[in-house]
């Protein structure tokens, strides 16, 4: 069984001297679709370059990173719109709030945020939710700004079980990567606490390796890494959990 990473920055230059060599290791490793994740208006370019000459096996989303929202996000905001109204996409992302990095343009972040979440409710495709050190911030947002038909996942999950259980209660899903392989990771926990039908897996490369990778490059590959541990974790054949944790990035993502 296919396994799909479902956030994956195959296209930015850590991957350009060895890119063919990663994507074949990936094939290897048994991973079918690579889903790419948007930034700003100094990537996009590359990101459809990079995803074009895939021959289909790398899909680009769009939209606005949160660590790129800065005073002109308005204007950054019309490149993605521009793009959205040229092409289809399997999806609006990554958007969210990013906390760690810069708290400055906290405000401009949450408008863009929403108004990136408004598109792709009206477009009928989900958003891939990033959550630096905002998880509880983004679901209050969303619990109380409620956007009809509005799907998506919260990439690279790393709150609580109660925040997992509120992820699920707005209809979305939690993406699993590299971190639940840490020592100290809480999420064995929260994975074995909300249903299976609503984790779907990512590298989030050539960021966040897995166990044994740590402090190296991670890439698509190492995607095995992951659902093995979900799959003891689960206490289920890793083909088990390739078969569910695919099917769930099929439901979310539309793929064909
Ligand atoms: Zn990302």
């Amino acid at each position: 069984m296919k396994i799909i990473d479902t956030h994956c920055h195959i296209y930015l230059e850590e991957f350009d001297a060895d890119r063919d060599a990663v994507l074949s290791r990936a094939e290897m490793a048994g991973v079918g679709h690579i889903l790419c994740p948007a930034i700003d208006s100094r990537t996009h370019q590359r990101m459809h370059e990079v995803c074009r000459s895939s021959g289909g096996k790398l899909v680009a989303m769009m939209g606005l990173h949160p660590t790129s929202v800065k005073e002109n996000f308005q204007e950054e905001l019309k490149i993605v719109e521009e793009y959205l109204s040229k092409h289809q996409y399997i999806a609006i992302g990554e958007v969210g709030i990013d906390l760690y990095w810069d708290t400055t343009h906290i405000q401009e972040q949450e408008e863009a945020f929403l108004i990136q979440a408004r598109w792709a409710a009206s477009m009928g495709i989900p958003v891939v939710i990033h959550s630096r050190n905002s998880m509880k911030h983004l679901l209050d947002l969303l619990e109380t700004n409620r956007i009809e038909y509005l799907t998506g996942v919260f990439h690279c999950f790393s709150g609580t079980v109660e925040e997992a259980l509120r992820v699920v209660e707005l209809g979305f899903y939690l993406g699993i990567g590299g971190p639940l392989t840490y020592k100290k990771s809480t999420l064995p926990d929260v994975i074995k606490q909300i249903p299976q039908q609503r984790i779907v897996l990512e590298t989030d490369a050539p960021y966040l390796p897995p166990v044994p990778h740590r402090g190296k490059r991670n890439e698509p590959s190492y995607l095995s890494y992951i659902v093995q541990h979900l799959a003891q974790h689960w206490e289920t054949s890793e083909e088990e959990a390739r078969h569910i944790t695919t099917s769930n990035a099929h439901q979310l993502f539309q793929l064909s």
